[in-house]
């Protein structure tokens, strides 16, 4: 049953901290696929010039925005670390700036594109989400395995990457939700994540009718 009613079919791609989502976008992309990365387009809408410098000086004030033009990460962080009620106040102005970035980015894939791959970190989280794509994609490893990769990967303090790990959702909610579970555990190797994802992403076009 398609979820959204214009080409091309979507494919909503998630999973939590160092699952290998990234990687998994990567041979998405390999494979032909178009990506869009929500993570990507947010960066771009608080980079100088993106579309949420300006609501966002204005909600608030100046101090927010660095001497470059973008937004400022550090004060930002402070900010709604200190107050949670900043954090909504801010995705409310990002968010709906993403969707709309995606909704244009996938118009523009009509008759170019019979499916696309949207990278989406918080889809298990979105209720927005979760009703615009067509398939979801969970890529699934053990909290562990994520602790281990984001450590090698980012050299944070085992706390911090659990305090990531307890805001997000949690692995079996997002299993709950998946049409498809890559399993990208500690003892998946990348050829065998490679073969699942050609596999399920021929099954996925079938599936479509693609
Ligand atoms: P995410 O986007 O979910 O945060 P990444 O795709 O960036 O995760 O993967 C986290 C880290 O783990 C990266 O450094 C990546 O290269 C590594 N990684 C992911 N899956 C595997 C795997 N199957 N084998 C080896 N390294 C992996």
């Amino acid at each position: 049953m398609r979820a959204h009613p214009q080409p091309p079919w979507r494919i909503g791609l998630t999973g939590g901290i160092g699952s290998g989502k990234s990687t998994v976008a990567a041979m998405l992309q390999a494979l032909g696929a178009p990506v869009l990365d929500a993570d990507a387009l947010a960066r771009a809408c608080t980079a100088p010039g993106g579309t949420a410098i300006e609501p966002i000086r204005a909600a608030f004030g100046p101090q927010y925005i660095g001497p470059d033009g973008a937004l400022d990460r550090e004060q930002m962080r402070a900010l709604v670390f200190a107050q949670p009620a900043a954090r909504q106040r801010l995705e409310a102005i990002v968010h709906p700036l993403v969707r709309a970035a995606i909704e244009q980015a996938c118009a523009q894939l009509q008759g170019h594109s019979d499916c696309v791959v949207l990278d989406i970190p918080l889809l298990a989280e979105s209720a927005h989400w979760l009703q615009q794509v067509d398939a979801v994609w969970v890529v699934d490893c053990s909290a562990q395995t994520q602790i281990e990769r984001v450590r090698a990967r980012n050299g944070w303090p085992r706390a911090q990457i659990q305090a990531v790990l307890d805001a997000q959702a949690s692995r079996a909610q997002r299993l709950a939700l998946a049409d498809t579970v890559l399993d990208n555990d500690a003892t998946t190797t990348l050829p065998q994540l490679q073969a699942q994802v050609a596999a399920a992403y021929a099954r996925q076009r079938q599936l479509f009718g693609l």
